[in-house]
């Protein structure tokens, strides 16, 4: 690497720098917007003016309760208003917000509760069975501040402080908050991988600002415009991980208006796309085929035409887009991971492509996307050299960017097998073509290596699922002593009663050999035919659990 010398300039004394702090996030959003709207569930609404106090409020509470700058706050709650309370209020005060996976084992849970090292908890009445049998295992917790939704008796050993909505009423409106450095720690959660304990990532407000804006940039990009101050945005992927991609953030610096499913309920949510005529959304695909097989909308008696949604965390499959499609919803793909904050590409298409007609878009709306602003991202072979953008070289995804998680939390190993070269090695194996498009073929560790060919568990499954009388399918790689591996599928079918046969899918896939699209080795050695498949905490093939069923 080069070396040069540019002209640096001292300020001039009476200047300022201010620091990239997540308040601004906050304030920018209530000038843009101060009379829209945050909404939860059919229990509550109140402005952004008013979302903005309640913030001050819960500073006021959380500082009256002992949390102080670099304390670290639990929240364990479903969707809510609260939570994006905390999302500002808590690293605001410089402390650190842990949102507690709380879809993990009861015993994950209290792995990652001791590992963060959590001070005082925000805990839905829901959790408190839970964090009782914890709590005496958790003994820097000072105390519990109970999130409910409606009034209700109940008896705990857990030392709750009081109520949130009871607690918060109490509190003066304003709160002077600290400026700090921009590099201090405002988030902290954890991640679960193939082996080992969950692993802690964290991130500061220079990295969540940046990433903000960032996401800003690309949801508003020529073909998306996903976001702004006149849209209505409601999460689906839930707000512990990886801050609901961040898009609570960025939605509160356009002024969105925004709405708080709660528990992910298919009827509650199908019933606030319609109320509050929601524009956007992003989720995983499974949790978007769970809203499009639902009776109402399935059957055509409630409408989601004009609903715009960013699908990320697996691959977008083109029977999903298409099913989506028919039914007006406009489906486009996001890719990142929870050590990328996780924004690091979006489905934006060429101009001639963005013009084109749906299945000419298909391809492109359902590829990885290109890189977002500031993010450096190259597709390497195994001595790290970069592949040409051939659309078939393929190689292991390495990334730069502002706002990558600089180390997993107390834990030296680990964080060197991620960042290895001043690169963050993110375990996913892509090409990328000509327009500098990058398309994700695999996990390195779900690739699938038969007889020396190498066969992606993705493409396979994009392949079946388009085949008709298919309603989900997972492909895992199975020992075999001739081979090393094969592929096998199993695949859920759209009709129980009328099941599509092993056969038909295997003549299904031979015309993707005839036209030379999979190699003959791809074809699965069995397909078997179940009622379910098991998924992560956060609705993802979870192919760990589909091995040791298989
Ligand atoms: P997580 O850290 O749980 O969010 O998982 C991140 C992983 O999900 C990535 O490393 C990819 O393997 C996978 N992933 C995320 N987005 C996509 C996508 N658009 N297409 C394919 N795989 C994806």
């Amino acid at each position: 690497m080069t070396t040069v010398n540019p002209r640096i300039l001292p300020p001039t004394p009476s200047a300022t720098n201010p620091p990239l702090l997540i308040r601004e996030l906050l304030e920018g959003g209530v000038r843009m917007a101060g009379h829209n709207q945050i909404v939860y569930r059919d229990l509550s609404r109140h402005s952004y003016h008013r979302f903005q106090e309640r913030v001050h409020q819960l500073a006021h509470l959380l500082t009256a309760q002992g949390v102080r700058a670099g304390d670290v706050v639990a929240v364990l709650d479903w969707d809510s208003p609260r939570y994006l309370e905390a999302f500002f209020a808590v690293p605001m005060l410089g402390a650190i917000l842990h949102t507690v996976n709380v879809r993990l084992s009861s015993e994950q849970i209290h792995y990652t509760m001791e590992h963060a090292e959590d001070d005082f908890v925000l805990t839905h009445q829901d959790f408190v069975p839970q964090l009782e049998e914890h709590h005496g295992r958790l003994p820097r917790v000072r105390g519990y501040l109970l999130c409910r939704d409606e009034p209700a008796d109940l008896e705990t050993t857990l030392p709750l402080v009081g109520e949130y909505e009871a607690m918060l009423a109490k509190q003066p409106c304003h709160y002077d908050f600290p400026t700090f450095d921009e590099n201090a720690i405002a988030t902290l959660f954890y991640t679960t991988g193939t082996t080992g304990n969950p692993k802690g990532v964290y991130f500061s407000h220079r990295q969540l600002v940046l990433h903000t804006l960032a996401e800003a940039s690309t949801l508003q990009a020529p073909g998306m415009e996903l976001l702004n101050r006149d849209k209505v945005y409601m999460p689906i992927t839930p707000m512990f991980h990886v801050h609901a991609w961040g898009v609570p953030y960025t939605a509160t610096l356009l002024g969105a208006t925004q709405v708080y499913p709660g528990r992910y309920e298919p009827e509650m949510l199908i019933k606030l796309l319609v109320s509050e005529k929601v524009d956007f959304s992003h989720c995983v695909p499974t949790l978007l085929g769970m809203v499009l097989n639902a009776e109402p909308v399935a059957s055509g008696r409630i409408d989601l035409s004009g609903w715009k949604l960013l699908i990320g965390g697996s691959a977008l499959t083109r029977s999903l887009a298409r099913q989506a499609h028919e039914l007006g919803i406009d489906t486009r793909t996001a890719y990142g991971m929870s050590e990328t904050c996780p924004l690091l590409t979006a489905a934006i298409l060429p101009r001639e492509v963005e013009q084109a007609d749906f299945e000419t878009q298909l391809p492109w709306r359902c590829s990885t996307g290109l890189p977002i602003p500031l993010v450096h991202l190259q597709v390497v072979d195994e001595a790290g050299q970069p592949l040409p953008h051939d659309d078939e070289s393929v190689g292991e995804v390495r990334v730069r960017a502002p706002w990558l998680t600089q180390a997993y939390y107390k834990e030296t190993t680990r964080s060197e097998e991620l960042w290895q070269d001043g690169w963050l090695h993110t375990g996913d194996v892509a090409t990328i073509n000509e327009h500098g498009c990058v398309q994700i073929r695999d996990r390195i560790k779900d690739v699938i290596k038969t007889g020396g060919e190498w066969v992606s568990s993705l493409e396979l499954e994009n392949l079946i699922s388009q085949c008709p009388g298919v309603a989900e399918v997972a492909v895992i790689g199975m020992p075999d002593d001739k081979w090393g591996e094969r592929p096998v599928a199993l695949v859920v079918p759209r009709d129980l009663n009328a099941p599509p046969e092993a056969d038909e899918i295997q003549v299904f896939l031979r015309q993707f050999v005839d036209q030379g699209q999979i190699t003959r080795w791809a074809l699965p050695a069995r397909i078997r035919l179940v009622d379910e498949i098991p998924k992560t905490s956060v609705g993802k093939l979870d192919k760990k659990r589909i091995r040791q069923q298989v």
